[in-house]
């Protein structure tokens, strides 16, 4: 399953290469003033910065494509301001372009309120020497809020113009801006609604962005107003996607402005994290462009065969991670003997209601085992929190576990409910099942709210993001004072962090030849029967981290080999 329809490969796939962009800039100014978000340049490109004439841009930005990148074809791009298409002048310019130099396309950007029928008159001539896009810049379909931003027309006009293009044959790519004030989720699901059912044929989409000297910025110096961090865009452009048809590329998540002109907000991930990140969410929780659309969606499979482990119950191995989700011991035995024992689950929940965090469900044996654990108490509630970012093991294990006869729910239909509604509950128990980046979702967490964690992600080799000081510093600040976290890991690094975030920590034994764990609490009257462990060796001990809680894996690792290496100079 493609998460999305990302532009280069379809350009590949359309045109044999990818086209590369000549900016080439016709018009110096935008009919009806300036939008409220939009720069003084009126969006120019940063190769068109210079006063060249239209044919020396396209020669000098053609020169340095084939020098830089190699390009070997490419798409003229009318960008900045918006294109007057009835203007003599600029027909010309636009003429003299394709006569100079070989476009497979050309691409106009205007704006829908600039389309008489004149200009659709001249576009049908251009037309007839090359292929033709115009780029129409929508933004949002919310008529109040294109008020608000000084747009000048309204949604019904952006609705005629893509459809007065396309029924001349124009390729229609529209652009949308996800974030702009006043808006929430259901607006841009709205936009998103709204597009679906017209005909273009690409979009643009990316966050709001303040910058200086717009209208905007002084809006939000004087009273600034939520801006998108890249998780809560991520989270609205993947609902965006999934309401746009299949096959329309999408041709860019993400907008580039210079560090000197941005005001804000400003990320902590590069455009290529970023979209590496939206693909991993999209996979992992199955979901794709489109899907909401279809009346059945096909569920794309975890690319695992179950493994069945010691203790006969059943794992699987992650072709992602690279690992088994368990010890092969027994995935079952784990979950008791690493997890709900040294916990003391059985003991507390006689005389509490207890709120654990499970992070990183997988296939909910950790779950299972503490729902084990308390199911004969019946005085008090266990209420389970568990974080989770892929819903293929959820499914697979659903398809594959097997529930004893002991067991005191059927887990195979648990799943299957967690799968469907995210929560399930019984008389003495309830699990809410949240699905992303654990990084993002114990944001929402409140304070000292957990009387146990269970954390449980693939090992740190492989995915330090979760072992880091500072999402050790967020466990911290969700467990309560007297509570408990327990995990397999006994790696120096890992037991690094946690101390660095507050934790004092002591070993688990979990035997059955199963490696030794840890289990940490803010308090040392809670690790008492259990061996404390002293500081580790310092350089062994060097944590990972990721202060801004959204770098990758790999630049993690690489940071703390960084540091190890410059320790032992
Ligand atoms: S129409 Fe486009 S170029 Fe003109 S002011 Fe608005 S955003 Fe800027």
């Amino acid at each position: 399953m493609t998460s999305f329809v990302q532009y280069k490969p379809w350009m590949i796939e359309r045109y044999g290469e990818p086209l590369f962009r000549i900016p080439v800039e016709i018009a110096g100014s935008c009919p009806h003033g300036r939008c409220a978000f939009c720069a003084e340049n009126g969006s120019r490109a940063q190769q068109t910065q210079r006063q060249d004439s239209p044919l020396e841009q396209a020669e000098e930005a053609i020169r340095f494509a084939r020098r830089r990148y190699r390009a070997k074809k490419f798409m003229l791009y009318i960008q900045a301001f918006t294109a007057d298409l009835t203007d003599p002048d600029q027909q010309s310019i636009l003429f003299q372009c394709l006569k100079k130099f070989e476009f497979e396309a050309v691409s106009i950007g205007t704006r829908p309120d600039c389309l008489p029928a004149e200009a659709l008159e001249f576009l049908d001539t251009l037309k007839k020497q090359t292929e033709v896009w115009v780029e129409l810049g929508v933004q949002t379909a919310n008529d109040d809020t294109l008020k608000r931003i000084l747009r000048g027309h309204d949604w019904g006009c952006s609705k005629q113009a893509i459809l007065k293009l396309a029924g001349h044959n124009i390729h229609v790519a529209v652009h949308v801006i996800l974030g702009l004030p006043g808006e929430i989720s259901k607006d841009w699901k709205n936009t998103a609604d709204e597009l679906a059912k017209l005909p273009i044929s690409g979009i643009k989409i990316h966050n709001l962005h303040v910058m200086k000297g717009t209208q905007l910025a002084e809006q939000y110096a004087a009273t600034p107003f939520p801006l998108l961090n890249h998780w809560e865009y991520a989270e609205g452009l993947m609902d965006f996607l999934r309401r746009i048809p299949a096959e329309i590329p999408v041709m860019r998540i993400t907008t580039d402005t210079p560090d000197d002109q941005l005001i804000a907000p400003h990320w902590h991930l590069e455009k290529g994290q970023f979209l590496d990140y939206v693909i991993q969410q999209m996979t992992c929780r199955q979901i794709s462009q489109g899907d909401l659309l279809k009346a059945e969606r096909t569920e794309s499979r975890i690319s695992a065969t179950p493994v069945i482990t010691e203790d006969g119950s059943v794992t699987f191995f992650s072709e992602d991670w690279k690992e088994h989700y368990h010890t092969k011991t027994g995935a079952r035995l784990e979950a008791g003997q690493k997890f709900v024992a040294p916990a003391r689950l059985k003991e507390k929940i006689k005389t509490q209601d207890i709120r654990l965090l499970d992070v990183c469900f997988g296939l909910g044996n950790n779950s299972l085992a503490a729902f084990c654990a308390t199911a004969k108490t019946a005085e008090h509630q266990l209420e389970i929190t568990a974080l989770e970012m892929d819903k293929r093991v959820v499914r697979a294990a659903a398809e594959h576990f097997q529930t004893l006869e002991t067991d005191p729910v059927d887990w195979k239909t648990v799943l299957s409910g967690l799968l469907q509604q995210s929560s399930f509950s019984s008389h003495h128990s309830s699990i809410s099942l949240h699905w992303g980046d654990a990084r993002w979702l114990i944001q929402a967490l409140k304070d000292h709210s957990f009387d146990i964690i269970f954390h449980d992600p693939f090992s740190s080799q492989h995915c330090p993001e979760l072992w880091t000081v500072d999402f050790f510093k967020q466990l911290h600040r969700v467990i309560k004072p007297n509570g408990v976290l327990l995990t397999y890991s006994s790696a120096a690094p890992v037991r690094g962090a946690m101390r660095k975030a507050g934790f004092l920590i002591a070993e688990t034994e979990p035997g059955h030849n199963m490696g030794n764990g840890t289990v940490a609490s803010p308090t040392q009257a809670e690790l008492s029967g259990f061996s404390m462990i002293e500081r580790n060796h310092e350089r062994r001990a060097i944590p990972y981290r990721d202060p801004y809680l959204c770098a990758t894996s790999k630049a993690i690792l690489r940071q703390r080999q960084e540091t190890v290496e410059a320790r032992t100079k």
